[in-house]
């Protein structure tokens, strides 16, 4: 049986990699790496797409104006942030924010595929197009793969047993009350789940 101890010992493991990390470019001009926060124990990971501005001077993640959505999204259905792992396709800022390269993804996601093995949840919450994608590949609905807004807010099943969500990415909200809503009424879909 695995300890707790165990599970702190490989996610802190991990932690140690990134920091030294120069698997891709993006080494060199991030501030902090962000790894990833919350509850180890977590039933419920969820995964965006990389930090943002304030993410890479804080090294936490969705500590921004996304955050800020993030945070509303969760209240609304009785989630804590204590409660989940919270965590990024890639662990450093691309410069200006601009999209994750394949290249970049590739070179950092079996950090993720790490983490996911350790914390072992049994939901996991994709935020933005390049985590959905990624997560759908991996869990074997490769051939599902169209456009987010095809696929949010629905539900696919592994056959590892792991619910996979795609949700739009907070950011998207930010400034459009719209896609909060369409948000608000995919963490309903979240909610079921919860026990
Ligand atoms: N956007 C993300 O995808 N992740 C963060 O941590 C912050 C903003
Ligand atoms: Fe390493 Fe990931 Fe940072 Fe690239 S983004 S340097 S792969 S930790």
């Amino acid at each position: 049986m695995e300890s707790i101890q165990d599970r702190e010992n490989k996610l802190r493991q991990i932690k140690d990699e990134v920091v030294v990390c120069k698997k891709c470019s993006l080494y060199k001009t991030r501030r902090l790496p962000v790894i990833g926060k919350g509850n180890h124990q977590a039933n419920i990971v969820f995964v965006g797409e990389a930090p943002g501005f304030q993410e890479d001077r804080t090294g936490r993640p969705f500590c921004g104006s996304a955050g800020k959505v993030l945070d509303y999204l969760l209240m609304g259905i009785g989630i804590k942030r204590e409660d989940i792992y919270i965590t990024n396709i890639l662990k450093c800022r691309p410069p200006g924010n601009r999209d994750p390269k394949e290249e970049e993804i590739r070179a950092c996601a079996p950090y993720l595929e790490r983490q996911i093995e350790i914390i072992k949840p049994n939901i996991i919450c994709s935020l933005g197009r390049f985590s959905m994608a990624f997560l759908m590949k991996k869990f074997g609905f490769e051939k599902e793969i169209t456009s987010i807004s095809n696929l949010h807010g629905k539900v696919f099943k592994s056959k590892e047993g792991i619910i996979l969500i795609p949700f739009y990415h907070p950011a998207v909200a930010v400034y459009n009350p719209k896609m909060k809503e369409y948000l608000k009424k995919d963490f309903q879909v979240l909610k079921k789940f919860l026990f």
